[in-house]
């Protein structure tokens, strides 16, 4: 395949664009090469500026999860842009939307839109803290809850307690307040509430990880979180940006069995537009303003254009819950298919897997927090993306994402991609 129109292009963006991109894992930096540019898409294909075919395993990072360019989401949107876009006053159908997803969604009374992913877990978190009057928050490392400043904190040895900043621009004082736990290490996390009685505000996770690659939540670990908030008077709160109206209807509350205080979504959520969400009870969301005392708003937050993608893609998803049976079932196929190749050249790997989330790690080793995450980022990751390119076959380009299986996905293309696997490791 040839990427000269990309690499032009790029070369082009990166003088006017800081690193030639507007969100930095887009710039391929962990596997090398250059970014390819997008000209359109089409159900599960990407076509590139160069002419290529991918079959696109990312779909926008999740968004697509019936396809690019979904009918009803497009005629949605062009009907509603002749209409106007944005009015800075309420419209109906932000009340239609809410209503669908308060009745898809268990366990929550009432939701608020913003913009993006980052917007509903900062203001998850503001509103969490507003609520129980304290200040402290247990993230866990590996956890991605956007770019906000609270949230991009990492490990120092033994930073249990005491956070530190791992980018410039985070001061030490919002470092301090957040506080970092392993994932699906219970033990860890009641001896950081133990250490700060009284002070936690909440617990934010992803309540299956899938930007350390895909982590599953071991048996009992979110019940355990649950109960341990229960305990000391914290909010869990789930950050349901990537699995929310993807693992099931109800997303990982309705899949585990566990309730959260907060939920926040994004990506599905707005059918492939900038939406997020923050949602929950209704005595805990009623804390925000205009009627209590925590200040959130935004200019385009909730605008028609917005709106109308992200209801007529869950009114899809509502109308047909066999959907996510369906993505379960491709996934489960590709899955099967991969491991078949990877055993039969003998090949070192782990494979993780929640319903449409997968990853492939190229280490035989157990995958169940960011530490062991780590292993897969090698080499031959390196060689598995980029042969996978040749083939036309798009996955993420680090081995610390997940894979975004669309249902746009047929049969065949799983077929060529698992054929495409066998001949990077030819
Ligand atoms: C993508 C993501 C976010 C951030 O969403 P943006 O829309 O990119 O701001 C937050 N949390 C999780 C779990 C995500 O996957």
């Amino acid at each position: 395949m040839l990427y000269q129109r990309s690499s032009q292009l790029f070369a082009e963006a990166e003088k006017v664009i800081p690193g030639g991109v507007n969100s930095p894992v887009r710039a391929f930096k962990s596997v090398g090469g250059t970014p390819i540019f997008v000209k359109e898409a089409k159900g599960a294909y990407l076509y590139d500026v160069d002419g290529n075919r991918l079959v696109d395993y990312i779909n926008s990072w999740g968004p697509m999860l019936l396809g690019h360019a979904y009918p009803p989401v497009v005629e949605a949107v062009i009907e509603k842009a002749k209409k106007g876009t944005s009015f800075g006053m309420p419209t109906e159908i932000e009340t239609e939307i809410a209503e669908l997803a308060v009745s898809m969604v268990p366990h929550i009374d009432k939701i608020r839109f913003v913009n993006s992913g980052t917007e509903a877990c900062m203001s998850a978190i503001r509103l969490a803290r507003g609520y129980t009057g304290r200040e402290k928050i247990i993230k866990f490392k590996g956890c991605y809850h956007g770019h906000s400043d609270s949230f991009l904190i990492q490990a120092g040895s033994g930073a249990v307690t005491f956070g530190s900043p791992n980018s410039p621009g985070v001061t030490q004082g919002t470092a301090k307040d957040t506080l970092l736990a392993t994932y699906n290490d219970l033990a860890n996390v009641a001896s950081i509430f133990e250490a700060n009685k009284g002070e936690i505000a909440a617990i934010i996770i992803e309540p299956v990880a899938g930007n350390m690659g895909c982590v599953p939540p071991k048996e009992g670990f979110l019940a355990g979180l649950r109960q341990l908030c229960d305990d000391h008077g914290a909010l869990l709160i789930f950050d349901e940006v990537m699995t929310g109206f993807r693992l099931a209807r109800g997303g990982a509350q309705e899949l585990f069995g566990v309730r959260a205080d907060l939920v926040t979504f994004g990506k599905v959520i707005g059918g492939g537009l900038p939406v997020g969400a923050f949602a929950g009870s209704a005595k805990v969301m009623d804390y925000l303003a205009p009627v209590g005392p925590v200040y959130q708003a935004g200019t385009l937050s909730g605008n028609p254009l917005a709106m109308a993608a992200g209801l007529a893609m869950l009114q899809a998803i509502n109308s047909d819950v066999t959907v996510f049976k369906r993505l379960e079932e491709k996934t489960a196929y590709l899955e099967k298919g991969i491991r078949a190749v990877l055993e039969a050249k003998q090949i070192k790997y782990t494979i993780n897997r929640v319903g449409s989330m997968i990853s492939v790690f190229f280490d035989e080793r157990e995958v169940v927090d960011f530490e062991t995450a780590g292993y897969g980022n090698n080499d031959t990751f390196k060689t598995f993306f980029h042969g996978l390119l040749k083939e036309g076959v798009y996955i993420a380009p680090s081995s610390y994402e997940t894979w975004f299986i669309t249902d746009a996905l047929t049969y065949e293309d799983l077929d060529f991609t698992i054929q495409a696997v066998d001949k990077v490791f030819a």
